[in-house]
């Protein structure tokens, strides 16, 4: 991925139609149903702006949810096209579901400026099927519906998808200002990072974080952990975790992670005070300890002595990447932690990267989003980009230009 992905930059897409696949997945709130957070779409907008002003007529298209089929219409991309619209100050017809060689006709001629949205991807079970076949054959009927194709869907990326792969793979295919932006952030803070390059990786499982431990340890200079995660790697160490969250089949790879990293002669941080509770709630006893925790009591968060020392890597850090709560965050006793490390991360001189839905959502519940470098869209894409991955939808588009001069 050295070369870059080519983008839309100097792209001339006059009177012509770009599929543009975008990640417009966003929340619902569970009682209404309605969109409680757009910013996906408005992240995505500058490059729909772009494109239009240069002439192009828009097919976009989206995946929305997991749902079972086009019957699941509390999936439908209705209000995600209405959103758009509303968004974006322009009409964005939805094409209601039909079948794939139904589509042309669906979606018509269009003239230039024009936008419309498909029906959710996933109601077509040929988008995420395990056949290759199947897939292609699925993208080859949405080709039809333009003469070029853009990818601005950055947190699928990692997914094989017909939308994703097989589409840029059999058109002229480009990266959107967002894809791109994502990949040369990620990928400039891993090849070439201003340094100490720190890694902070928290959240619940070591099982889900441990491959990017491990890819991470040779391109870092610090690791913090926290997070359930931690107590595994405390009890690697030998220490009692009383009751605290642990995957005791991970404890010889926790423990090989801190080896590794002494011989590499890189830093790794874990907790050397902890906020203990008798309850997984904000219920019952809370206290701090050192680092043994006692029989009875469960690890919920760090502890004060660690948010100092944390604090102090961090501000010497020139590069910083996140990904995962310090705590139990979502209870405000236990937030203390992460609320600390997001406006520590906030200040720092250099470049911070953020990535995964909690660590987002601490970084917002901070107020210190303004602050951060880049906070990116990906959850599982991210990880695997850090995990040192190729993600199927970047790759695609790099192999269609690289016997460019
Ligand atoms: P992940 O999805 O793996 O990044 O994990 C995020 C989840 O980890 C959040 O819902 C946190 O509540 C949870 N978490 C953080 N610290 C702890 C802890 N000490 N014990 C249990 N769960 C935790």
């Amino acid at each position: 991925m050295n070369k870059g992905i080519p983008g839309i930059e100097t792209l001339d897409p006059r009177d012509k139609t770009v599929i543009l696949r975008v990640d417009f997945n966003v929340p619902q709130d569970k009682a209404t149903g309605e969109i409680s957070d757009n910013s996906r779409i408005i992240k995505t907008l500058p490059t729909l702006t772009t494109l239009l002003e240069r002439g192009a007529s828009l097919v976009l298209i989206t995946h929305f949810g997991r749902p079972k089929d086009q019957n699941d219409t509390k999936y439908s991309t209705a209000i995600i096209t209405a959103e758009t619209e509303k968004l974006l100050g322009k009409p964005v017809r939805h094409i209601p579901w039909c079948k794939p060689e139904e589509l042309p006709k669906s979606v018509g001629k269009l003239t230039p400026g024009t936008i419309v949205m498909l029906e959710n991807i996933r109601f077509y079970p040929e988008e995420t099927s395990d056949n290759e076949k199947e897939r292609k054959k699925f993208a080859e009927k949405l080709a039809k519906l333009g003469d070029l194709f853009v990818n601005d869907a950055f947190g699928a990326c990692h997914r094989a998808h017909a939308s994703i792969k097989e589409l840029a793979e059999i058109m002229p295919s480009y990266a959107g200002h967002l894809l791109k932006k994502e990949v040369m952030i990620l990928g400039s803070a891993l090849t070439n990072p201003k340094r100490p390059l720190t890694a902070i990786i928290g959240g619940s499982k070591i099982s889900t974080k441990l491959a990017v431990l491990q890819n991470l340890l040779s391109k870092v200079d610090n690791i913090i952990i926290g997070g359930g995660m931690a107590y595994t790697f405390v009890k690697s160490k030998g220490l009692p975790i009383g009751n605290s969250m642990v995957e005791n089949e991970f404890l010889s790879q926790a423990f090989q992670v801190i080896e590794k990293a002494d011989y590499l002669k890189k830093k790794v941080y874990i907790p050397e005070d902890h906020v203990i509770s008798t309850d997984f709630s904000d219920k019952g006893k809370i206290k701090t300890c050192g680092l043994s925790i006692p029989d009875g009591w469960m690890g919920m968060d760090i502890g004060p002595k660690t948010i100092k020392n944390y604090e102090k890597v961090i501000k010497n850090s020139g590069t910083i990447i996140w990904n995962g709560p310090m705590g139990v965050f979502e209870m405000k006793a236990f937030a203390k932690g992460t609320n600390a490390i997001a406006k520590a991360v906030s200040k720092i001189d250099g470049v911070s990267i953020v990535g995964g839905g909690d660590s987002m959502a601490a970084v917002n519940q901070a107020g210190v989003e303004d602050k951060i470098t880049h906070i990116s869209t990906g959850g599982g894409a991210t990880l695997e980009f850090l995990e040192g991955k190729k993600l199927p939808g970047v790759m695609a588009i790099i192999k269609h230009h690289e016997d460019e001069p």
